[in-house]
């Protein structure tokens, strides 16, 4: 039996995280789910939601550099390698631009963007040395489109994109593949945090008539981390139910 990849999945007890989590471990991956620091009951508690799965819990601060680099080197000292790099962990700090505060923009670049950079800078001389690599990026609908209140969001998004496909260049042919995903309005605690008539808003706009669920997109990261998968890279997955359709 061939050993198996190794994943790494940022926000890995979130929602998306999760799902996600759960996804690449059903396919024999041994995934590292990575988180900030929180109490050892919550660790616990998801540890046993994933019901024998191969997962394991580790913490670390994505939006800090060094943070980042002591993860990688504990992941592949621990496990030998790190094959898939999941960059999920994300938050929002919504506020129009004539009241966003520095503050807002500038935490919301360092974890939604700038920990794309630290990890995948971190990873990706091992993903090249071995000749394997897997890095999906997780952007959303609003890097595509704007969002009312969400410039800080939709900047960082949309600049995974761009991270995305100029880090492609620069590995395709050495085994390496860098993608985006791009979510539209998923059922999660950052949108269950949504007033209701918002959510009721965004769900007759959506064509399919439903919010999308997490394994929707645990669905599509599998798909792009599969060893098959290898003639895809610089790509941008829309999973969305048709909210925003473009080619
Ligand atoms: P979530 O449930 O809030 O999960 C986000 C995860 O990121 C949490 O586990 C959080 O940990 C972790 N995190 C936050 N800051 C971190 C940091 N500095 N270092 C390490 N981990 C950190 O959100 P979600 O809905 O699953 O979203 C996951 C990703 O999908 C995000 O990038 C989001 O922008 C994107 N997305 C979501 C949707 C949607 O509809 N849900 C749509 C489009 C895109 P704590 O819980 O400890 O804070």
């Amino acid at each position: 039996m061939s050993t198996p990849r190794i994943a790494v999945v940022t926000g890995g007890m979130g929602g998306l995280g999760t799902a996600i989590c759960r996804a690449l471990a059903h396919d024999g991956r041994k995934v590292v789910a990575v988180d900030l620091p929180t109490a050892a009951e919550r660790t616990q508690a998801w540890l046993d939601s994933m019901q024998g799965l191969d997962v394991s819990v580790e913490s670390a601060d994505v939006s800090d550099f060094d943070s980042c680099q002591s993860l990688v080197a504990k992941i592949v000292q621990t496990h030998g390698a790190l094959d898939i790099l999941v960059n999920n962990a994300g938050i929002t700090r919504d506020s129009t631009l004539r009241k966003m505060e520095l503050a807002q923009w500038q935490a919301l670049l360092d974890v939604n963007l700038s920990s794309a950079f630290h990890l995948c800078r971190h990873a990706i001389d091992g993903m090249l040395e071995r000749g394997f690599g897997r890095i999906v990026n997780i952007s959303s609908v609003s890097g595509q489109t704007g969002n009312f209140g969400q410039t800080n969001y939709a900047a960082a998004k949309a600049g995974l994109h761009g991270f995305s496909m100029s880090l492609a260049r620069e590995t395709a042919g050495k085994g390496v593949t860098v993608n985006s995903v791009s979510p539209g309005y998923i059922e999660t605690p950052m949108t269950r945090a949504m007033p209701e008539a918002a959510r009721e808003r965004t769900r007759a706009m959506i064509p399919a008539g439903r919010l999308g669920q997490p394994e929707d997109i645990a669905r599509t990261v599998a798909f792009l981390s599969a060893d098959a998968a290898d003639y895809i890279t610089g790509a941008n997955l829309p999973v969305n139910g048709g909210l925003f359709m473009s080619f």
